[in-house]
């Protein structure tokens, strides 16, 4: 068993696929153990991004992440934090497989629809940078 940090974010949740990403986990046999949405000020986007202070897109995505109501939930299973991923798709949607949520939604690198830890390490950080071990069944 394990848990990785999913965010539905700004972009999705406009669109209208928060229900559509769930199901997507649901249908792979993942289960949501938390699950809450909320709005994201800008500094608190760029400490849950700080992993990519450096980089160039940093601003812009940090801009897009606080812009609009986010999704948050911790997602569990066997090989949650990879399998996430595979659903996810590539970070580019021009990359990504097809049938994947980022192949089917996502406008373009930086507005991808979804977020998913990308190893155990991040899932430590991410997951209870939203919830507290009370809030996660
Ligand atoms: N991103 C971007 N431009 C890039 C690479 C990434 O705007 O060239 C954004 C995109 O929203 C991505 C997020 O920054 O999901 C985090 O980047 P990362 O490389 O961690 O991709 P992910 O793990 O989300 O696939
Ligand atoms: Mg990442």
């Amino acid at each position: 068993m394990e848990r990785t940090l999913s965010i539905v974010k700004p972009d999705g949740v406009k669109k209208n696929v928060v229900g559509e990403v769930i199901s997507r986990f649901e249908k792979k046999e993942l289960k949501i153990s938390a699950l809450k949405m909320l709005l994201l000020s800008k500094e608190e986007a760029q400490r849950f991004y700080v992993v990519h202070k450096e980089r160039p897109f940093y601003g812009s995505l940090t801009h897009f992440m606080s812009e609009g109501p986010i999704v948050v939930m911790v997602v569990s299973g066997e090989n949650a934090i990879a399998k996430v991923r595979e659903i996810m798709g590539a970070t580019n949607p021009k990359d990504a497989a097809p049938g994947t949520i980022r192949a089917d939604f996502a406008s373009d690198i930086e507005r991808n629809i979804v977020h998913g830890s990308d190893s155990q390490q991040s899932a430590a950080y991410e997951i209870p940078f939203f919830f507290s071990s009370l809030e996660i069944l």
